[in-house]
């Protein structure tokens, strides 16, 4: 019996495997008809800074439009992109899309408005010129390198060549930032080797702010620190008016969360925010 359950057990392992692969081939297949059917949007979440309450930034976060499937985020697709290379057109299409968004939110929202886009550490691995692409783009378009700030992950501070790879953002004045600021494998001392502008709070540091007492002193390390090497720092997650007035008691720059907005279409984010001008 104990064989004949042995057995059975191989058998659905098997299947379940092949279930996987099957699902894993079929949705590599959809990404690509994805990027020529131009299946992506790009939602935007608000960048408030804390001292004024002001709309500076947005960051932008794609969402995948399924014909099927309906929206599908991220979390879901962004892996298996990385895996299958996907991911450099994918990104570059984000970069280009975040690009005209900033030329248009800069004559609506006033002339520092910034869109941040993430970056995948495979695309930078990948694709060495990325970085001088990207910088190459802005300037044809005529746009200023601070209309965009490049998330990274701290994972990216142990690479050799990230600074060589950063020295076409810093001359094109694209600003870095390093994003989920926490969770890696890093430390603050990396930050002061690399060219980094703004750096991210990730959000559970920040999700129990008011009842952990060893993450509002983490946070508070984080904004000193960062302000001594000369960095700004946003804080992400930020859900509650707590959270809120703690980080803006400990001198925190911007905060991002929901308790501004979820991200949303840009068409949204212009009606909630824009100020209406009334001839
Ligand atoms: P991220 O860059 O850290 O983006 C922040 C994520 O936190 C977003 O999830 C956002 O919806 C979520 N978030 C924002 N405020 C709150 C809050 O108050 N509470 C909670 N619980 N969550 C909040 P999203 O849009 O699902 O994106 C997930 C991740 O996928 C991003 O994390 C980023 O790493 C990646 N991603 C998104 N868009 C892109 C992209 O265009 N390119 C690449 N390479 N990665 C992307
Ligand atoms: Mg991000
Ligand atoms: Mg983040
Ligand atoms: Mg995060």
């Amino acid at each position: 019996a104990a064989k004949n359950a042995g057995r059975n057990r191989v058998g659905y392992f098997t299947q379940d495997l092949r279930v996987v692969a099957e699902k894993r081939l079929r949705l590599t297949s959809d990404l690509r008809s994805a990027i020529i059917g131009k299946q992506f949007e790009l939602y935007y979440q608000p960048i408030v800074a804390l001292a004024t309450g002001e709309i500076r930034k947005a960051e932008a976060l794609i969402r995948w439009m399924h014909p099927e499937r309906g929206m599908i985020n991220p979390t879901e697709f962004i892996p298996l992109a990385e895996e299958t290379g996907l991911i450099v057109p994918i990104g570059d299409w984000v970069f280009r899309q975040a690009v005209q968004q900033a030329r248009r939110w800069r004559t609506l929202f006033g002339p520092a408005f910034q869109i941040s886009v993430n970056m995948s550490p495979v695309q930078i691995r990948q694709d060495s010129l990325v970085c001088a692409h990207w910088s190459e783009h802005l300037a044809q378009e005529g746009m200023p390198g601070q209309a965009i700030a490049v998330e990274i992950t701290e994972g990216l501070l142990l690479d050799a060549e990230l600074n060589e790879k950063l020295l076409t953002f810093r001359d094109a004045g694209v600003r870095v930032s390093i994003d989920d600021f926490g969770t890696g494998y890093s430390s603050l001392a990396y930050l002061k080797r690399f060219d980094i502008d703004y750096l991210k709070i990730d959000r559970s540091f920040v999700h129990n702010l008011g009842f952990d007492a060893d993450n509002q002193a983490l946070c508070e390390a984080m904004v000193v620190l960062a302000h001594k090497l000369g960095l700004e720092v946003i804080a992400e997650g930020v859900e509650t008016t707590e959270q809120r007035d703690f980080l803006r008691g400990i001198g925190c720059d911007f905060a991002q969360g929901f308790l501004y907005s979820q991200p949303i279409p840009p068409e949204r984010f212009e009606a909630r925010f824009a100020t209406v001008l009334v001839a």
